[in-house]
């Protein structure tokens, strides 16, 4: 026995489907302000130290930039400019 849809149910599914979608995109983007703004407002307080583009080796997190080192807070990766 197989289960069958319509066209306009699949039509509806799908809208359904791309509403959670789009709302989990909005989710995501707003912690992602929220975190960018948050540790944009810490770094300079904390120390000199600043947010870089994101790790090349490993893509987990963003470089952070002290006392000419360029670093990544999560894997080994290690630059001296
Ligand atoms: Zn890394």
């Amino acid at each position: 026995m197989t289960s069958r849809t319509t066209e306009p149910e699949r039509v509806r599914q799908l809208e359904a489907d791309l509403d959670r979608v789009q709302d989990r995109i909005d989710d995501a983007e707003r912690e992602l302000r929220l975190l960018k703004t948050t540790v944009n407002a810490i770094a300079p307080k904390s120390a000199k130290v600043s947010m870089g583009n994101p790790c090349p080796r490993c893509d987990r997190s963003y470089l952070l930039f002290d006392h000419g080192l360029l670093y990544c807070p999560v894997c080994p990766y290690r630059l001296v400019l």
